[in-house]
């Protein structure tokens, strides 16, 4: 092991710790009571920013941390491991990615040190439309340019955070499809400033969902964003939203190898207390087992996020080992959480344990932001070049 490289470990096992020590003062029973109200975790996000971990990723001279995506990777995982949802705060993490590689000097400037600062929430990211899913490049919202702004119409579907943050990237159609050559072309990505745009063009509707992810659908009547806002080139927005998804999927895999780790040591934590027929139930082979191969598979997708993470703050490309992390971790986390309902018996109903909560939360992962079957598409046909698809 290089000097280097030991030197690295041991400062993200320092950051592990300083994370797991912020989470314990926050506790479940913080998390369940927010599920129950369907409340933000507001003081637990400002004192994660305050600390620097939501914004490790932006580098220093913008105000952040100027850490890569293995040290922000282990901060999401501690998070979730404390038995908190992470998805309260995630997106701050890696929306900012797009305005670091695509925003002009003077946008890097205006944002980022106020993000870092905690003046500024940017976590929402808006691509989702309810009449087209995973299609994106399909999606219907436009935005016309009129003199000094661009005018936004359309819909979006399931944009999570949007009441607690102040600014979101949003994805809009300006050249209509049948004008460009690729699908791809033709989008361009904006920063709305919500303060401004809510009630003013842009409507907010809660999604009453089955996890506390602060979903909303949005209704875009003639919203005026002013031209400074667009984010790159105009036409050119997908490759801005593209940009960032490895980033964000290497985060949200860890949150999975998180609550992975999370479910694995309440099941073995509750197997060694609970006696049924005068022993604990992990005595019991059928109980061992399947929390065992939980442990096997969750530590094995924590090598892959461990090499896509690796592999990214190398510069190196990384979109073959960042989709698999993100599929093999939430769905090693989703097995881990239907074991330890198992393991718990009756009690993993009881919200005092914790258990049903974050196996909702956990289930997530395998449809957001990408579903399993999307990543098995990139990898059958971009990293096995078998026959596309669509
Ligand atoms: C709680 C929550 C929070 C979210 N937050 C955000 C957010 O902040 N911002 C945002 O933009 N979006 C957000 N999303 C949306 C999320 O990214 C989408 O739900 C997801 O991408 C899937 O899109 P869809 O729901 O339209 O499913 P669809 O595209 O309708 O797909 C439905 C199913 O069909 C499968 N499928 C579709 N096409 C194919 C194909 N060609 N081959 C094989 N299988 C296929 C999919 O894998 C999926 O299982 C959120 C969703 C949820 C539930």
């Amino acid at each position: 092991m290089s000097v280097e490289s030991a030197a690295r470990d041991a400062q993200i096992s320092e950051i592990r710790g300083s994370v797991k020590a912020l989470c314990a003062r926050y506790g479940e029973q913080y998390w369940l009571e927010l599920d129950a109200t369907r409340g933000y975790p507001t003081q637990f996000v400002r004192e994660l920013t305050e600390a620097g971990f939501l914004t490790a990723l932006i580098p220093e001279a913008y105000g952040g941390a100027g850490l890569g995506v293995l040290e922000a990777a282990v901060i999401m995982e501690e998070i979730s491991r404390s038995g908190a949802h992470a998805g309260a705060c995630h997106a701050q993490m890696y929306v900012m990615g797009s305005i670091l590689r695509h925003g002009s000097e003077t946008q890097k400037r205006l944002y980022l040190p106020k993000i870092a600062a905690g003046e500024l929430r940017l976590q929402s990211f808006g691509v989702t439309e309810p009449t087209t899913g995973t299609d994106t490049t399909n999606l219907k919202t436009t935005a016309t340019r009129v003199g000094d702004n661009y005018i936004i119409n359309g819909q979006k579907v399931w944009i999570s955070r949007v009441e607690h943050s102040d600014l979101m990237l949003l994805l809009a159609r300006t050249t209509s499809r049948d004008q460009v050559a690729r699908k791809t072309e033709g989008l361009s990505a904006f920063i709305v400033d919500l303060r401004d745009a809510v009630g003013h063009g842009l409507d907010v509707r809660p999604i009453n969902a089955m996890i506390n992810h602060h979903a909303c659908e949005l209704f875009f009547t003639d919203l005026k964003v002013p031209a400074e806002n667009l984010l790159g080139e105009e036409g050119r927005g997908f490759r801005v939203i593209l940009d960032g998804m490895n980033a964000e999927r290497i985060l949200i895999a860890s949150e999975c190898v998180g609550d992975g780790r999370y479910f694995t040591d309440k099941s073995v934590a509750y197997a060694n207390e609970r006696i049924v027929f005068g022993r604990p139930i992990g005595q019991n082979q059928g109980v061992q087992f399947p929390i065992a191969r939980c442990h096997a598979e969750i530590e094995a997708a924590a090598l892959m996020v461990d090499k896509a993470a690796r592999l990214f703050d190398a510069g190196l490309d990384c979109g073959a080992e960042a989709n698999m992390a993100k599929m093999l971790a939430s769905e090693a986390s989703w097995r881990a959480g239907d074991v330890a309902m198992q393991t718990h018996g009756g009690f993993a109903f009881a919200r005092e344990y914790h258990i049903e909560r974050k196996f909702r939360e956990t289930r997530l992962y395998q449809i957001a932001p990408i579903s399993t079957n999307l990543i098995l598409s990139f990898v059958a046909e971009h990293v096995l070049g078998l026959p596309r698809s669509f």
